[in-house]
């Protein structure tokens, strides 16, 4: 498949089926759309190109998603965070569910017939998350779930979470299943961030049945699970969010007067370093390579880039933020969570010296 007019292809019938949001910004319309555009995507076939024959794709380097993922989000025709889900969460579906429940259900979230999120994160356990406590209990063929987690995004639009779960002490002892959001028993209440948007939520689990065949892996799998899941979020879903940041840089070339070129081009530099990192990470998934603790280095460029371009809006349009309600004033304050979701910058750091330069403990 050649990569270049593969882009060309799909600009042309982007360019020929308009899919164009509509002017409710709310979280709602942004869910609503995703579907509306994923759904336009998967029966035209682009959403199906670099995903497996077994789960509805059509097969082809994982490179032409991320184009297809770049093209969608930087024309703004859905936003980057609920976008980015799919490549987070369909992979590992893929790699750990039996076979024929990937073969029933991915194919559901590649045609945005369904939204799905992600269960990790509980109230004591976000950085340390091997010493959650969400237990999941065997019970004849089933197991019963108790516990509970917060900031599940999207939880209130999603059918189904990737759940971690303690089923025995330790590392050892995790288990993922991908669980039925309908479910009697499971209570999703959404919270409210500093930007305004309600876009995760806690999630509470009451005696919830969960059949054995929803198991991803086998008991005691889940680590490993999230080991696999955690690197996509730190990096190969940013290739079409540095997208949507370019074009949010090149919004604020039009709208600042005579900028400050310096700092225009300190936040240029922190795109671009970010940008070929990610390309490199795109290539080695291209080419086979099972992600890791390097991708923290991916999580880290993402966070300084984007902070430094919404940092330079804040200085260059002065007092936008603070007084015109306009998309920047909440996209400021949500790009505060890019050194918090997907892990910390801290605990980036911290993989980044123990597990990749070596440096010890301390
Ligand atoms: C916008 C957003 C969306 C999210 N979506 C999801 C989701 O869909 N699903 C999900 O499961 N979770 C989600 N999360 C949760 C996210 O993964 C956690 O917030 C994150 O892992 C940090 O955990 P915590 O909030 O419990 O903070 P804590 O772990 O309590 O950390 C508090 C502070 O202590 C620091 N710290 C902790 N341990 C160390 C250490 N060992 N060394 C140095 N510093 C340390 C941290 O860096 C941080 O500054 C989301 C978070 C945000 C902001």
């Amino acid at each position: 498949m050649n990569v270049a007019q593969f882009r060309a292809d799909l600009c042309a019938w982007l360019d020929d089926h308009d899919l164009t949001p509509g002017p409710d910004h709310s979280l709602h319309a942004q869910m609503r759309q995703l579907a509306r555009v994923h759904r336009a995507l998967y029966d035209a076939g682009w959403m199906r190109y670099g995903w497996p024959v077994d789960v509805g794709g059509w097969g082809g380097p994982a490179l032409l998603r991320a184009i297809v993922g770049e093209e969608v989000v930087g024309r703004r025709l859905a936003e980057p965070g609920p976008y980015s889900m799919v490549e987070v969460l369909a992979p590992t579906m893929i790699d750990y569910a039996p076979t024929e429940l990937a073969t029933q259900l991915v194919p559901r979230l590649l045609s945005g017939r369904e939204h799905w999120c992600q269960g990790f994160s509980e109230p004591g356990s976000g950085s340390d998350l091997a010493s959650l406590s969400t237990r999941a209990t065997p019970h004849g063929d089933d197991w019963i779930v108790n516990g509970q987690k917060v900031w599940t995004s999207f939880a209130q639009f999603a059918t189904r979470c990737i759940l971690l779960t303690r089923t025995a002490p330790g590392h050892a002892g995790l288990t993922a299943f991908l669980v039925d959001l309908d479910t009697p028993g499971i209570t999703v209440r959404p919270l409210r961030t500093m930007h305004g948007v309600d876009e995760f939520c806690e999630v509470y689990y009451d005696d919830v049945v969960v059949p054995a065949g929803r198991m991803l892996g086998r008991p005691g799998d889940g680590w490993r699970v999230a080991m696999d899941l955690l690197p996509h979020e730190r990096s190969t879903c940013f290739w079409q969010r540095i997208a949507y940041l370019y074009s949010r840089f090149d919004a604020l070339i039009a709208e600042a007067d005579d900028p400050d070129e310096s700092a225009l081009g300190a936040a240029y530099l922190a795109l671009h370093t970010l940008r070929c990192r990610s390309r490199a990470t795109q290539h080695r998934v291209a080419g086979g390579t099972r992600l890791g603790p390097e991708t923290s280095i991916d999580k880290v460029l993402l966070a300084t880039a984007e902070q430094r371009l919404y940092d330079t809006v804040r200085d260059l349009l002065p007092g936008t933020l603070e007084l015109d309600d306009t998309p920047w004033r909440s996209e400021y304050l949500y790009a505060r969570a890019a050194t918090i979701y997907g892990g910390t910058a801290e605990i980036q750091r911290n993989i980044i010296a123990r597990r990749l330069l070596d440096l010890g403990r301390e």
